[in-house]
Protein backbone atom coordinates (compact mmCIF):
# COMPACT_ATOMS: atom_id res chain seq x y z
CA UNK A 1 0.00 0.00 0.00
CA UNK A 2 1.31 3.29 -0.65
CA UNK A 3 1.76 6.13 1.39
CA UNK A 4 -1.32 8.21 0.56
CA UNK A 5 -3.60 4.70 0.74
CA UNK A 6 -2.27 4.04 3.97
CA UNK A 7 -3.03 7.75 5.14
CA UNK A 8 -6.42 7.80 3.57
CA UNK A 9 -7.58 3.94 5.39
CA UNK A 10 -5.99 5.26 8.70
CA UNK A 11 -8.17 8.59 8.31
CA UNK A 12 -11.29 6.95 7.69
CA UNK A 13 -10.61 4.88 10.58
CA UNK A 14 -10.59 7.74 13.16
CA UNK A 15 -13.64 8.80 11.23
CA UNK A 16 -15.67 5.65 11.85
CA UNK A 17 -14.22 5.53 15.56
CA UNK A 18 -15.35 8.54 16.32
CA UNK A 19 -18.70 8.82 14.81
CA UNK A 20 -19.86 5.01 15.44
CA UNK A 21 -22.92 3.60 13.51
CA UNK A 22 -23.30 6.92 10.98
CA UNK A 23 -22.99 5.15 7.62
CA UNK A 24 -23.84 7.78 5.64
CA UNK A 25 -21.48 10.33 7.03
CA UNK A 26 -18.69 7.83 6.61
CA UNK A 27 -19.60 6.83 3.05
CA UNK A 28 -19.67 10.89 2.34
CA UNK A 29 -16.59 11.48 4.07
CA UNK A 30 -15.06 8.38 2.00
CA UNK A 31 -16.07 9.64 -1.29
CA UNK A 32 -14.46 13.11 -0.83
CA UNK A 33 -11.09 11.99 1.51
CA UNK A 34 -10.17 9.54 -1.51
CA UNK A 35 -10.04 12.33 -3.82
CA UNK A 36 -8.45 14.79 -1.42
CA UNK A 37 -5.47 12.65 -0.23
CA UNK A 38 -3.68 12.16 -3.33
CA UNK A 39 -4.18 16.32 -4.32
CA UNK A 40 -2.92 16.93 -0.31
CA UNK A 41 0.11 14.56 -0.78
CA UNK A 42 2.61 17.21 -1.79
CA UNK A 43 0.89 19.74 -0.02
CA UNK A 44 1.97 19.45 4.01
CA UNK A 45 0.53 22.36 5.73
CA UNK A 46 -2.56 20.54 5.23
CA UNK A 47 -1.76 17.99 7.10
CA UNK A 48 0.24 20.28 10.05
CA UNK A 49 -3.05 22.46 10.07
CA UNK A 50 -5.48 18.91 10.42
CA UNK A 51 -7.86 20.39 7.97
CA UNK A 52 -9.07 17.60 6.71
CA UNK A 53 -9.26 16.20 10.70
CA UNK A 54 -11.33 19.25 11.29
CA UNK A 55 -13.53 20.06 8.52
CA UNK A 56 -14.91 16.51 8.98
CA UNK A 57 -15.89 17.61 12.73
CA UNK A 58 -19.10 19.66 12.71
CA UNK A 59 -18.75 23.34 14.54
CA UNK A 60 -21.60 22.55 16.64
CA UNK A 61 -24.61 19.99 16.78
CA UNK A 62 -28.18 21.00 18.16
CA UNK A 63 -30.66 18.14 18.87
CA UNK A 64 -33.83 18.80 20.25
CA UNK A 65 -37.09 17.66 21.53
CA UNK A 66 -40.41 19.56 19.23
CA UNK A 67 -43.72 18.03 20.80
CA UNK A 68 -47.01 19.04 18.61
CA UNK A 69 -50.54 18.09 19.28
CA UNK A 70 -52.12 16.43 16.12
CA UNK A 71 -55.81 16.70 15.00
CA UNK A 72 -57.42 14.08 17.77
CA UNK A 73 -55.17 16.17 20.48
CA UNK A 74 -52.98 13.30 20.53
CA UNK A 75 -49.52 14.63 22.28
CA UNK A 76 -46.94 13.75 19.29
CA UNK A 77 -43.25 13.85 19.85
CA UNK A 78 -40.56 14.28 17.13
CA UNK A 79 -36.53 15.21 17.27
CA UNK A 80 -35.20 18.60 15.87
CA UNK A 81 -31.80 18.73 14.94
CA UNK A 82 -29.30 21.61 13.53
CA UNK A 83 -26.30 20.32 12.05
CA UNK A 84 -23.56 23.21 11.97
CA UNK A 85 -20.83 22.29 9.76
CA UNK A 86 -18.69 24.94 9.15
CA UNK A 87 -19.01 28.73 9.03
CA UNK A 88 -14.77 29.05 7.20
CA UNK A 89 -15.90 31.29 4.25
CA UNK A 90 -19.80 32.48 5.44
CA UNK A 91 -22.93 32.31 7.65
CA UNK A 92 -24.09 28.59 7.91
CA UNK A 93 -27.00 27.64 4.69
CA UNK A 94 -28.49 24.33 3.83
CA UNK A 95 -31.75 23.08 4.09
CA UNK A 96 -34.40 21.50 6.89
CA UNK A 97 -35.39 17.71 5.77
CA UNK A 98 -38.66 16.64 7.30
CA UNK A 99 -38.67 12.62 6.67
CA UNK A 100 -39.09 9.73 8.69
CA UNK A 101 -35.50 8.31 7.82
CA UNK A 102 -33.73 11.48 9.05
CA UNK A 103 -30.95 11.21 11.73
CA UNK A 104 -27.87 12.30 12.82
CA UNK A 105 -25.81 10.67 10.25
CA UNK A 106 -28.10 11.33 7.47
CA UNK A 107 -27.92 15.18 8.70
CA UNK A 108 -23.87 15.08 9.35
CA UNK A 109 -23.47 13.43 5.62
CA UNK A 110 -25.52 16.14 4.19
CA UNK A 111 -24.23 18.90 6.41
CA UNK A 112 -20.44 17.99 5.60
CA UNK A 113 -21.23 17.91 1.37
CA UNK A 114 -22.73 21.42 1.81
CA UNK A 115 -19.71 22.59 2.73
CA UNK A 116 -18.01 21.77 -0.15
CA UNK A 117 -21.14 22.25 -2.71
CA UNK A 118 -21.67 25.84 -1.15
CA UNK A 119 -18.20 26.64 -1.63
CA UNK A 120 -18.13 25.66 -5.28
CA UNK A 121 -20.74 28.45 -5.86
CA UNK A 122 -18.56 30.97 -5.15
CA UNK A 123 -20.93 32.53 -2.99
CA UNK A 124 -19.78 33.70 0.90
CA UNK A 125 -22.00 30.65 2.23
CA UNK A 126 -21.24 27.75 5.16
CA UNK A 127 -22.18 24.34 5.48
CA UNK A 128 -25.20 23.20 7.30
CA UNK A 129 -28.62 20.85 7.18
CA UNK A 130 -31.21 20.70 9.57
CA UNK A 131 -34.53 19.00 10.48
CA UNK A 132 -36.65 16.57 11.80
CA UNK A 133 -38.06 13.03 11.89
CA UNK A 134 -41.79 14.07 11.61
CA UNK A 135 -43.10 12.55 8.67
CA UNK A 136 -45.40 15.46 6.62
CA UNK A 137 -47.05 12.88 4.62
CA UNK A 138 -50.70 11.89 5.54
CA UNK A 139 -50.76 15.22 8.28
CA UNK A 140 -53.39 18.20 7.63
CA UNK A 141 -52.02 21.32 6.86
CA UNK A 142 -53.08 22.37 10.44
CA UNK A 143 -50.85 19.43 11.87
CA UNK A 144 -47.82 20.29 9.82
CA UNK A 145 -48.48 23.96 10.98
CA UNK A 146 -48.30 22.98 14.24
CA UNK A 147 -45.26 21.01 14.01
CA UNK A 148 -43.53 23.50 12.20
CA UNK A 149 -44.18 26.43 15.21
CA UNK A 150 -43.25 23.75 17.75
CA UNK A 151 -39.92 22.95 15.27
CA UNK A 152 -39.41 26.99 15.53
CA UNK A 153 -39.79 27.61 18.71
CA UNK A 154 -36.24 26.16 19.09
CA UNK A 155 -34.94 26.66 16.30
CA UNK A 156 -35.07 30.57 15.93
CA UNK A 157 -32.02 30.92 19.47
CA UNK A 158 -29.97 29.40 17.01
CA UNK A 159 -30.14 30.96 13.51
CA UNK A 160 -30.21 34.37 12.14
CA UNK A 161 -29.74 36.26 8.82
CA UNK A 162 -25.97 36.49 9.51
CA UNK A 163 -25.40 33.21 11.07
CA UNK A 164 -27.56 30.24 9.81
CA UNK A 165 -29.99 30.45 6.84
CA UNK A 166 -32.16 27.50 7.08
CA UNK A 167 -33.56 26.53 3.26
CA UNK A 168 -36.06 23.60 2.03
CA UNK A 169 -35.05 20.07 1.26
CA UNK A 170 -37.15 16.48 1.38
CA UNK A 171 -40.70 17.23 3.01
CA UNK A 172 -40.17 20.96 3.74
CA UNK A 173 -41.55 22.92 0.48
CA UNK A 174 -43.26 26.07 0.16
CA UNK A 175 -45.92 25.75 2.90
CA UNK A 176 -43.66 24.62 5.55
CA UNK A 177 -41.06 27.21 4.85
CA UNK A 178 -44.23 29.80 5.39
CA UNK A 179 -45.03 28.53 8.26
CA UNK A 180 -41.55 28.31 9.61
CA UNK A 181 -40.83 31.99 8.36
CA UNK A 182 -44.61 32.92 10.23
CA UNK A 183 -43.43 32.21 13.45
CA UNK A 184 -39.92 33.33 13.40
CA UNK A 185 -41.15 36.17 12.40
CA UNK A 186 -43.84 36.28 15.13
CA UNK A 187 -41.19 35.19 17.69
CA UNK A 188 -38.47 37.86 17.07
CA UNK A 189 -40.30 40.55 15.91
CA UNK A 190 -38.07 41.04 13.02
CA UNK A 191 -38.68 40.88 9.11
CA UNK A 192 -35.45 39.40 8.03
CA UNK A 193 -34.54 36.80 5.18
CA UNK A 194 -33.67 34.02 7.73
CA UNK A 195 -35.05 31.26 5.58
CA UNK A 196 -34.80 30.98 1.77
CA UNK A 197 -37.50 29.39 -0.66
CA UNK A 198 -39.70 31.90 1.00
CA UNK A 199 -42.69 32.77 -1.01
CA UNK A 200 -43.07 35.83 -3.70
CA UNK A 201 -44.93 37.52 -0.98
CA UNK A 202 -42.67 37.63 1.58
CA UNK A 203 -39.51 38.04 0.20
CA UNK A 204 -38.74 34.99 -1.95
CA UNK A 205 -36.85 35.14 -5.17
CA UNK A 206 -37.75 34.03 -8.62
CA UNK A 207 -36.42 30.78 -10.26
CA UNK A 208 -35.59 29.81 -6.31
CA UNK A 209 -37.79 27.04 -6.71
CA UNK A 210 -37.12 25.58 -10.09
CA UNK A 211 -33.07 25.96 -9.44
CA UNK A 212 -32.41 23.25 -8.25
CA UNK A 213 -33.56 20.71 -11.11
CA UNK A 214 -33.10 23.74 -13.89
CA UNK A 215 -28.67 23.71 -12.42
CA UNK A 216 -28.70 19.59 -12.52
CA UNK A 217 -30.00 19.70 -16.10
CA UNK A 218 -27.69 23.06 -16.95
CA UNK A 219 -25.04 20.98 -15.51
CA UNK A 220 -25.69 18.02 -17.75
CA UNK A 221 -25.61 20.13 -20.78
CA UNK A 222 -22.89 21.93 -20.29
CA UNK A 223 -20.70 18.50 -19.60
CA UNK A 224 -22.07 17.31 -22.93
CA UNK A 225 -20.76 20.63 -24.81
CA UNK A 226 -17.47 20.16 -23.33
CA UNK A 227 -17.29 16.76 -25.83
CA UNK A 228 -19.31 18.30 -28.20
CA UNK A 229 -22.69 16.97 -27.70
CA UNK A 230 -26.21 18.31 -26.47
CA UNK A 231 -29.31 17.24 -24.68
CA UNK A 232 -31.32 17.52 -28.15
CA UNK A 233 -33.16 14.08 -28.76
CA UNK A 234 -31.24 12.09 -25.43
CA UNK A 235 -33.98 9.88 -23.85
CA UNK A 236 -33.23 11.15 -20.05
CA UNK A 237 -34.64 8.70 -16.95
CA UNK A 238 -35.62 10.70 -14.13
CA UNK A 239 -36.09 9.51 -9.97
CA UNK A 240 -38.14 11.44 -8.01
CA UNK A 241 -41.17 13.81 -8.27
CA UNK A 242 -40.71 16.23 -6.16
CA UNK A 243 -39.05 19.85 -6.28
CA UNK A 244 -35.88 18.82 -8.08
CA UNK A 245 -37.47 16.25 -10.32
CA UNK A 246 -40.27 18.11 -11.97
CA UNK A 247 -38.76 21.14 -12.63
CA UNK A 248 -35.65 18.95 -14.25
CA UNK A 249 -38.35 17.78 -16.56
CA UNK A 250 -39.56 20.82 -17.25
CA UNK A 251 -35.91 21.91 -18.79
CA UNK A 252 -34.86 18.42 -20.05
CA UNK A 253 -38.15 19.80 -22.27
CA UNK A 254 -37.24 23.26 -22.64
CA UNK A 255 -33.65 21.89 -24.32
CA UNK A 256 -35.24 19.07 -26.39
CA UNK A 257 -34.37 15.95 -24.57
CA UNK A 258 -37.16 13.48 -23.60
CA UNK A 259 -38.10 12.69 -19.93
CA UNK A 260 -39.66 9.53 -19.93
CA UNK A 261 -39.74 8.26 -16.03
CA UNK A 262 -40.64 9.83 -12.45
CA UNK A 263 -40.87 7.91 -9.25
CA UNK A 264 -41.48 8.27 -5.62
CA UNK A 265 -41.40 5.89 -2.65
CA UNK A 266 -44.56 3.47 -4.48
CA UNK A 267 -42.62 2.92 -7.12
CA UNK A 268 -42.23 4.59 -10.99
CA UNK A 269 -43.65 5.24 -13.84
CA UNK A 270 -42.64 4.86 -17.42
CA UNK A 271 -43.95 6.96 -20.44
CA UNK A 272 -42.03 6.01 -23.59
CA UNK A 273 -43.95 9.36 -25.26
CA UNK A 274 -42.77 11.39 -23.00
CA UNK A 275 -43.88 14.03 -20.00
CA UNK A 276 -44.48 16.81 -21.74
CA UNK A 277 -45.66 20.69 -20.09
CA UNK A 278 -49.27 19.32 -19.41
CA UNK A 279 -48.47 16.08 -17.98
CA UNK A 280 -45.70 17.67 -15.40
CA UNK A 281 -48.00 20.47 -14.53
CA UNK A 282 -50.81 17.32 -13.39
CA UNK A 283 -47.26 16.12 -11.47
CA UNK A 284 -47.02 19.11 -10.08
CA UNK A 285 -50.39 19.74 -8.82
CA UNK A 286 -50.94 15.12 -7.58
CA UNK A 287 -47.69 16.31 -5.78
CA UNK A 288 -48.13 19.48 -4.29
CA UNK A 289 -52.51 19.54 -3.90
CA UNK A 290 -53.49 16.42 -3.95
CA UNK A 291 -50.54 14.81 -2.23
CA UNK A 292 -51.37 11.85 -4.03
CA UNK A 293 -49.09 9.01 -5.42
CA UNK A 294 -47.55 8.60 -8.69
CA UNK A 295 -48.95 5.85 -9.89
CA UNK A 296 -51.85 7.74 -10.46
CA UNK A 297 -50.20 9.00 -13.32
CA UNK A 298 -50.63 5.68 -15.12
CA UNK A 299 -54.50 5.98 -14.55
CA UNK A 300 -54.85 9.23 -15.90
CA UNK A 301 -51.93 8.96 -18.73
CA UNK A 302 -52.85 6.05 -21.22
CA UNK A 303 -49.09 5.91 -22.62
CA UNK A 304 -47.75 5.30 -19.11
CA UNK A 305 -46.86 1.96 -17.25
CA UNK A 306 -46.44 1.94 -13.38
CA UNK A 307 -43.56 -0.23 -11.87
CA UNK A 308 -42.50 -0.92 -8.30
CA UNK A 309 -38.88 -0.17 -7.22
CA UNK A 310 -36.82 2.17 -9.02
CA UNK A 311 -36.53 3.45 -12.64
CA UNK A 312 -32.73 2.91 -13.60
CA UNK A 313 -33.84 -0.08 -15.76
CA UNK A 314 -35.76 1.82 -18.51
CA UNK A 315 -32.77 2.51 -20.95
CA UNK A 316 -31.93 6.01 -21.50
CA UNK A 317 -29.23 8.34 -23.08
CA UNK A 318 -29.38 10.37 -19.40
CA UNK A 319 -30.03 9.42 -15.68
CA UNK A 320 -31.01 12.47 -13.38
CA UNK A 321 -31.65 10.74 -9.86
CA UNK A 322 -33.31 13.24 -8.40
CA UNK A 323 -35.25 11.49 -5.13
CA UNK A 324 -32.66 10.65 -2.08
CA UNK A 325 -29.78 9.11 -1.26
CA UNK A 326 -28.39 5.42 -2.32
CA UNK A 327 -31.00 5.38 -4.52
CA UNK A 328 -28.68 3.93 -7.31
CA UNK A 329 -26.95 0.40 -6.45
CA UNK A 330 -23.80 -1.17 -7.87
CA UNK A 331 -26.01 -3.18 -9.93
CA UNK A 332 -28.54 -0.37 -11.05
CA UNK A 333 -25.48 1.20 -12.15
CA UNK A 334 -24.34 -1.54 -14.00
CA UNK A 335 -27.80 -1.84 -15.87
CA UNK A 336 -27.93 1.72 -16.43
CA UNK A 337 -24.27 1.41 -18.37
CA UNK A 338 -25.26 -2.05 -20.14
CA UNK A 339 -28.12 0.12 -21.62
CA UNK A 340 -26.20 2.72 -23.14
CA UNK A 341 -26.17 5.64 -20.52
CA UNK A 342 -23.54 8.08 -21.15
CA UNK A 343 -24.03 10.47 -18.29
CA UNK A 344 -25.63 11.19 -14.83
CA UNK A 345 -26.12 14.29 -12.75
CA UNK A 346 -27.09 13.95 -9.68
CA UNK A 347 -30.27 16.19 -8.65
CA UNK A 348 -30.56 14.72 -5.13
CA UNK A 349 -27.59 14.77 -2.67
CA UNK A 350 -25.50 11.29 -2.91
CA UNK A 351 -27.82 9.22 -4.84
CA UNK A 352 -25.24 7.08 -6.01
CA UNK A 353 -23.79 4.36 -3.50
CA UNK A 354 -20.00 4.20 -3.93
CA UNK A 355 -19.71 1.09 -6.03
CA UNK A 356 -22.35 2.16 -8.37
CA UNK A 357 -19.87 5.63 -8.49
CA UNK A 358 -16.80 3.44 -9.20
CA UNK A 359 -18.83 1.71 -11.57
CA UNK A 360 -20.05 5.52 -13.69
CA UNK A 361 -16.21 6.38 -12.86
CA UNK A 362 -14.80 3.24 -14.57
CA UNK A 363 -16.58 3.75 -17.18
CA UNK A 364 -15.87 7.20 -17.91
CA UNK A 365 -18.89 8.51 -18.73
CA UNK A 366 -20.11 11.91 -17.79
CA UNK A 367 -20.64 11.56 -14.29
CA UNK A 368 -21.72 14.77 -11.93
CA UNK A 369 -21.01 14.49 -8.17
CA UNK A 370 -24.01 16.27 -6.33
CA UNK A 371 -22.11 18.80 -4.88
CA UNK A 372 -21.72 20.18 -8.25
CA UNK A 373 -24.79 19.18 -10.16
CA UNK A 374 -27.42 20.13 -7.50
CA UNK A 375 -25.65 23.52 -6.08
CA UNK A 376 -28.06 25.43 -8.61
CA UNK A 377 -30.60 25.30 -5.57
CA UNK A 378 -28.55 27.13 -3.27
CA UNK A 379 -26.56 29.51 -5.57
CA UNK A 380 -29.75 30.84 -6.09
CA UNK A 381 -30.59 30.76 -2.20
CA UNK A 382 -27.76 32.54 -1.99
CA UNK A 383 -29.28 35.48 -4.42
CA UNK A 384 -32.48 35.62 -1.96
CA UNK A 385 -30.45 36.83 0.81
CA UNK A 386 -28.92 39.40 -1.27
CA UNK A 387 -32.08 40.48 -2.52
CA UNK A 388 -33.42 40.51 0.96
CA UNK A 389 -30.26 42.47 2.19
CA UNK A 390 -30.48 44.92 -0.30
CA UNK A 391 -34.12 45.07 -0.48
CA UNK A 392 -34.74 44.14 -3.97
CA UNK A 393 -36.46 41.77 -6.49
CA UNK A 394 -34.24 40.68 -9.37
CA UNK A 395 -36.36 39.29 -12.58
CA UNK A 396 -36.83 35.65 -14.01
CA UNK A 397 -34.65 36.44 -16.83
CA UNK A 398 -31.67 38.16 -14.71
CA UNK A 399 -31.60 35.01 -12.03
CA UNK A 400 -31.52 32.80 -14.90
CA UNK A 401 -28.67 34.01 -16.50
CA UNK A 402 -26.79 34.14 -13.00
CA UNK A 403 -27.83 30.38 -12.43
CA UNK A 404 -26.36 29.38 -15.71
CA UNK A 405 -23.26 31.44 -15.34
CA UNK A 406 -22.38 29.50 -11.82
CA UNK A 407 -23.44 26.08 -13.27
CA UNK A 408 -20.94 27.18 -15.91
CA UNK A 409 -18.18 28.73 -13.35
CA UNK A 410 -18.94 25.31 -11.38
CA UNK A 411 -18.23 23.27 -14.61
CA UNK A 412 -15.41 25.05 -15.41
CA UNK A 413 -13.79 24.52 -11.55
CA UNK A 414 -14.68 20.80 -12.23
CA UNK A 415 -12.57 20.87 -15.33
CA UNK A 416 -9.69 22.84 -13.62
CA UNK A 417 -8.96 20.30 -10.86
CA UNK A 418 -10.36 16.59 -12.41
CA UNK A 419 -8.66 17.58 -15.83
CA UNK A 420 -7.22 13.30 -16.48
CA UNK A 421 -5.22 12.25 -20.09
CA UNK A 422 -8.72 11.32 -21.82
CA UNK A 423 -11.31 12.99 -19.93
CA UNK A 424 -12.53 14.94 -17.26
CA UNK A 425 -12.77 13.28 -13.06
CA UNK A 426 -15.89 15.33 -12.27
CA UNK A 427 -15.64 13.62 -8.84
CA UNK A 428 -12.21 14.79 -8.00
CA UNK A 429 -12.80 18.32 -9.88
CA UNK A 430 -15.65 19.02 -7.41
CA UNK A 431 -14.39 17.92 -4.13
CA UNK A 432 -10.67 19.62 -4.95
CA UNK A 433 -12.72 22.74 -6.33
CA UNK A 434 -14.80 22.64 -2.98
CA UNK A 435 -11.87 21.64 -0.52
CA UNK A 436 -9.47 24.38 -1.35
CA UNK A 437 -11.19 27.64 -0.74
CA UNK A 438 -12.65 26.19 2.74
CA UNK A 439 -9.71 24.87 3.30
CA UNK A 440 -7.56 27.96 2.79
CA UNK A 441 -9.99 30.17 5.03
CA UNK A 442 -9.40 27.87 7.57
CA UNK A 443 -5.39 28.55 7.46
CA UNK A 444 -6.04 31.98 7.88
CA UNK A 445 -8.01 31.32 10.94
CA UNK A 446 -5.27 29.46 12.55
CA UNK A 447 -6.05 26.90 15.08
CA UNK A 448 -10.05 27.55 15.67
P1 LIG B 1 -39.26 16.58 -2.31
O1 LIG B 1 -39.72 16.28 -0.93
O2 LIG B 1 -39.91 17.67 -3.08
O3 LIG B 1 -39.32 15.26 -3.20
C1 LIG B 1 -38.64 14.11 -2.83
C2 LIG B 1 -38.97 13.02 -3.83
O4 LIG B 1 -38.14 11.91 -3.58
C3 LIG B 1 -40.41 12.53 -3.71
O5 LIG B 1 -40.84 12.09 -4.97
C4 LIG B 1 -40.24 11.35 -2.75
O6 LIG B 1 -41.24 10.36 -2.84
C5 LIG B 1 -38.93 10.78 -3.20
N1 LIG B 1 -38.30 10.06 -2.10
C6 LIG B 1 -37.92 10.57 -0.90
N2 LIG B 1 -37.41 9.61 -0.12
C7 LIG B 1 -37.48 8.48 -0.85
C8 LIG B 1 -37.11 7.15 -0.60
N3 LIG B 1 -36.55 6.78 0.57
N4 LIG B 1 -37.31 6.24 -1.59
C9 LIG B 1 -37.87 6.59 -2.77
N5 LIG B 1 -38.24 7.85 -3.06
C10 LIG B 1 -38.05 8.77 -2.12
O7 LIG B 1 -37.69 16.82 -2.16
P2 LIG B 1 -36.71 17.60 -3.15
O8 LIG B 1 -37.11 17.39 -4.56
O9 LIG B 1 -36.54 18.96 -2.64
O10 LIG B 1 -35.32 16.84 -2.87
C11 LIG B 1 -34.92 15.68 -3.61
C12 LIG B 1 -33.42 15.47 -3.45
O11 LIG B 1 -32.72 16.63 -3.93
C13 LIG B 1 -32.91 15.27 -2.02
O12 LIG B 1 -31.79 14.41 -2.04
C14 LIG B 1 -32.46 16.67 -1.61
O13 LIG B 1 -31.50 16.65 -0.57
C15 LIG B 1 -31.85 17.13 -2.92
N6 LIG B 1 -31.72 18.58 -3.04
C16 LIG B 1 -32.81 19.40 -2.98
C17 LIG B 1 -32.66 20.76 -3.14
C18 LIG B 1 -33.83 21.67 -3.22
O14 LIG B 1 -33.63 22.82 -3.59
N7 LIG B 1 -35.03 21.25 -2.91
C19 LIG B 1 -31.33 21.36 -3.27
C20 LIG B 1 -30.26 20.40 -3.42
C21 LIG B 1 -30.47 19.08 -3.27
P3 LIG B 1 -42.34 10.24 -1.66
O15 LIG B 1 -43.20 11.44 -1.82
O16 LIG B 1 -43.03 8.95 -1.90
O17 LIG B 1 -41.56 10.23 -0.36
Amino acid sequence: MDKTAEYLKRFMNGVKKRNPGEREFHQAVSEVAATIFPYIADKPIYHKMQILERMVEPDRVVMFRVPWTDDKGNIRNQRGYRVQFNNSIGPYKGGLRFHPSVNLSVLKFLGFEQTFKNSLTGLPMGGAKGGSDFNPKGKTDNEVMRFCQSFMIELHRHIGEDTDIPAGDIGVGAREIGYLFGQYKRIENRFVGVLTGKGMEFGGSKIRTEATGYGAVYFMQNMLAHTGDSLEGKTVSISGSGNVATYAVEKINHLGGKAVTLSDSSGFIHDPEGIDAGKLAWVIDLKNKRRGRIGEYADEYKSATFHEGRPWGVPCDIALPCATQNEISQADAETLLKNGCMGVSEGANMPTELAGIDAFQHAKILYAPSKAANAGGVAVSGLEMSQNSARIAWSEADLDKLLKETMLKIHDSCVAYGQKKDHVDYLAGANIAGFIKVADAMLSFGHT
